[in-house]
C-alpha cells in the first residue's frame, strides 16, 4: 500500500469518485426540481383557466361586472367537470373551510384541511399524502365582487415520484457502474505510469560498480522516464570514466611509486651487505636512497595536493597579489637558474590581483618556473605576470626544446612524462603539470602550453581577477 503506484490509484480514484458523486447529486437534485417544476407549473394552467372562466376579465366593450356572480358556477360539482381529468381533482370551498362542491374523480377522498388564505396572501402550495398517495394541492382564495370561494386543485405525485425514483436509480447504477470503472481503470493507469519506474529500478539494481559499462538505452521512450533513463545513463557513463581515471591513478601511482622504493630497497641490501666494507659503496648507497626518497616524498606531496584540490574542499578565498609570489618564487628559483647557467627574470604590469589560496598559487609559479629550468639547458627563462580586461594572466616562458604539439594534449595528465625526459633522465614525477592544472581549476582559471617566439615552452595561466 506503501507504492506510488497505490498512491496514485487512490487519489485518482477518490478525486474521480467525488466528482463524479458530486455531478451525480447534483444531477438527481436538478431532475427533482424540474419535475416538481412541472407539477406546480400543470397546476397553475389549470388554476388560470379556472379564473377565466369564474372571473371573466372586463372587457374595453362590456360594463364590468362587479357581482362576481360568475364565481358561483364553481359551487357545482358538474361544471367543475371541465377540469377534473384522471390527473387533476378539484375541490372548491368557502372562505372559511367548508366543502362546497368537488369533482367526482375525488369520490369520498378529502383534501386536508385548507392552509390559511386572505386576500393579502390568496394562494398556498401544499404538499398532502392522500391514502397513502402524494399530492401538491395549488390553494387559492378567489373573490369576485362580493362572493369568495376557495378553489383547490390537486394532483397527484406518485408518477412523477415513479419517474424520478427510477431516473434515480438509473442514474445511481450508472455512477456506481463509473466508479468501478474509474478504480480499475486508476489501477491499470497507475500501473502502467509506475511499471516502467519499475523496469528502471530494477536496471539500475542490476548495474554494480563492475558493470558500469552497461547503458539503460531507452531511445524511443521520449517522455519524463525516457528523460530519467537518460540521466542516468549519463550518470553511468560519468561515473564509468572517473572509475576508470581513479583506476588508472592508482595503477600509475603504484607503478610510480614502486619504482623508486625498489631502488631504496635494492640500496639499502647492498648497503647492508657491502656498506662496512666498501666506502664507496655506502656512500653511493645512501645518496641514492635519499635521492629517491626524496623523490617519493615529492611524489606523495604531489598527490595529497591533487586529492586536495580534486575533493571540491573550498580553499580559503583571500586577495592573493600575483606580483608579489611570481618575484618571491622567481626569487627562490634564481639559484639553480644559475647553477645551470641560465638567465630568469621577473617582469609585472597592472599588479593583478584574484580571490584564492596563495599556498596553491606559489605552488603554480614553481612548478612551472621548476620544469622551465629542468628543461632548458642554456638561454632564459621568463616569468610574468599581467591584467588583461578582468583576467590575470601568468606567463612562464623559456628557450628549452619546446612541447611537441602532438604531446601538449596529455601532459597536463597525471603522471605523463615525454619519452624525451625519461630518456634524458630528467628528475620528474609527472605529477607537478596536473598539479598546476588542479590549482588553476579550483581557481576557476585555465592553464595550457604552447610554442614560445623563441623556439621553447610558453605556459599560460588565467585567472578571473578582481580590482
Ligand atoms: P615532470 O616534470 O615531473 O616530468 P610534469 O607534469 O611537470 O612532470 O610535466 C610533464 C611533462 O611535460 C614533462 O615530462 C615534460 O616532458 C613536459 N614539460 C613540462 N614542462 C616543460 C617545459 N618547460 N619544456 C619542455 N617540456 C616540458
Amino acid at each position: 500500500m506503501n507504492s506510488l503506484r497505490w498512491r496514485i490509484a487512490a487519489w485518482y480514484a477518490l478525486l474521480l469518485v467525488v466528482a463524479i458523486l458530486a455531478v451525480g447529486f447534483i444531477v438527481t437534485l436538478r431532475f427533482e426540481q424540474i419535475l416538481y417544476g412541472q407539477a406546480q407549473a400543470h397546476l397553475a394552467l389549470t388554476m388560470q383557466d379556472i379564473k377565466r372562466i369564474a372571473l371573466p376579465a372586463p372587457d374595453q366593450f362590456s360594463i364590468q361586472d362587479t357581482s362576481g356572480d360568475s364565481l358561483l358556477m364553481l359551487e357545482n360539482a358538474d361544471n367543475l367537470e371541465r377540469w377534473a381529468t384522471t390527473g387533476t381533482y378539484i375541490e372548491v370551498e368557502d372562505p372559511y373551510g367548508h366543502d362546497l362542491a368537488k369533482s367526482f374523480n375525488l369520490g369520498t377522498t378529502e383534501f386536508p384541511p385548507t392552509p390559511e388564505l386572505s386576500p393579502a396572501k390568496p394562494t398556498a402550495m401544499q404538499n398532502a399524502d392522500l391514502h397513502g398517495t402524494p399530492f401538491l394541492i395549488e390553494n387559492e382564495l378567489l373573490i369576485g365582487g362580493r362572493n369568495a370561494l376557495i378553489v383547490r386543485v390537486g394532483e397527484p405525485l406518485d408518477q412523477l415520484y415513479r419517474a424520478f425514483n427510477e431516473t434515480r436509480q438509473a442514474i445511481v447504477g450508472i455512477l456506481l457502474a463509473t466508479v468501478v470503472a474509474v478504480v480499475l481503470l486508476s489501477l491499470v493507469l497507475a500501473a502502467g505510469a509506475t511499471n516502467p519506474i519499475n523496469q528502471l529500478a530494477t536496471a539500475m539494481r542490476e548495474i554494480g560498480s563492475d558493470r558500469l559499462n552497461r547503458r539503460l538505452r531507452w531511445k524511443n521512450r521520449n517522455d519524463e522516464i525516457g528523460r530519467l533513463a537518460a540521466t542516468f545513463d549519463d550518470l553511468l557513463a560519468r561515473l564509468e570514466e572517473s572509475f576508470a581515471r581513479e583506476r588508472q591513478f592508482i595503477s600509475d601511482a603504484s607503478h610510480e611509486l614502486k619504482t623508486p622504493l625498489t631502488s631504496i630497497n635494492a640500496n639499502a641490501q647492498m648497503l647492508a651487505r657491502w656498506g662496512d666494507r666498501d666506502e664507496r659503496v655506502r656512500k653511493e648507497s645512501l645518496e641514492t636512497i635519499a635521492k629517491e626518497s626524496a623523490s617519493l616524498a615529492g611524489m606523495v606531496g604531489g598527490m595529497l595536493t591533487l586529492a586536495r584540490a580534486d575533493s571540491g574542499e573550498a580553499i580559503p578565498k583571500e586577495r592573493v597579489e600575483l606580483s608579489a609570489l611570481g618575484a618571491e618564487a622567481v626569487a627562490a628559483a634564481k639559484p639553480r637558474a644559475e647553477e645551470k647557467g641560465l638567465a630568469i627574470d621577473f617582469h609585472s604590469s597592472g599588479n593583478p590581483a584574484i580571490l584564492g589560496d596563495a599556498a596553491l598559487i606559489r605552488q603554480l609559479f614553481s612548478n612551472l618556473i621548476d620544469n622551465a629550468i629542468k628543461f632548458t639547458d642554456s638561454g632564459s627563462v621568463r616569468v610574468r605576470v599581467r591584467a588583461e580586461n578582468d583576467r590575470a594572466i601568468v606567463e612562464v616562458e623559456d628557450t628549452g626544446p619546446g612541447i611537441d604539439p602532438l604531446e601538449s594534449a596529455f601532459i597536463f595528465d597525471r603522471f605523463y612524462r615525454t619519452d624525451k625526459s625519461r630518456s634524458r633522465a630528467i628528475p620528474g614525477t609527472g605529477l607537478g603539470l596536473a598539479i598546476v592544472r588542479s590549482i588553476a581549476r579550483v581557481h576557476d582559471g585555465s592553464v595550457d602550453a604552447g610554442p614560445a617566439r623563441g623556439g621553447g615552452a610558453l605556459f599560460c595561466a588565467s585567472f578571473p581577477r578582481i580590482s
